[in-house]
């Protein structure tokens, strides 16, 4: 999974944060596509941000907002199906800094920024959203009808000519089982 580079630093000058609420935003260009549960997105060219950040004393409360598009293929038909990608994701900072003098997560996700830190970086909090928010299951359209197993046929442009009973071999599965029981049946029916 690559890491985009960002050519606009999505980052929040820490002299800023007065107490109070203040809101950022950034229309950032992404471009390439992404490796992810098996499958490629292709990203739309901007990401648009939005960022709210409250501080309260040595408290910091960053709530992100993004939306976006990538196009990946649809799981039932593999036509390309165009998605729209939408996130808030909120994280806690303090200001109280670490004793490693690092940024790192705690067990109540408090993250601790460095004393001598200067910015918030967002580039790592919004990336992990961005790519958790992707769906593992993309359809072109909630009722696309797939392609037939037996001939490869796209069903959404036309029925294909395959026999009904062998369209589907999970069916024929179902017609051995069904076998099976009638079967059973016939002794106990003729007793
Ligand atoms: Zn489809
Ligand atoms: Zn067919």
């Amino acid at each position: 999974m690559t890491f985009p580079d960002w050519k606009i630093a999505p980052t929040i000058p820490l002299a800023d944060l007065v107490e109070g609420v203040r809101s950022y935003s950034w229309d950032l260009p992404l471009e390439g596509e992404l490796e992810h549960w098996g499958q490629t997105y292709a990203w739309a060219p901007l990401l648009h941000v939005e960022a709210e950040v409250a501080r309260r004393g040595e408290g910091i409360v960053l709530t992100l907002l993004f939306s976006g598009g990538a196009v990946a293929r649809c799981a039932r038909c593999l036509s390309p199906a165009p998605l729209a990608i939408e996130g808030k994701v909120r994280y806690f900072y303090s200001l109280r800094g670490s004793d490693h003098g690092e940024t790192e997560f705690t067990d109540d996700q408090i993250l601790f920024l460095d004393r001598s830190a200067r910015e918030i970086d967002l580039a790592t909090p919004l990336w992990e959203s961005l790519v958790l928010s992707l769906p593992a299951v993309v359809l072109c359209r909630e009722d696309c009808r797939g392609l037939c197993p037996c001939c490869g046929a796209d069903l959404n442009r036309e029925p294909c000519h395959c026999p009904v009973d062998a369209a589907d071999p999970r069916l024929e599965a179902l017609r051995e089982l069904e076998g099976l029981r009638d079967d059973k049946e016939v002794p106990e029916g003729g007793n």
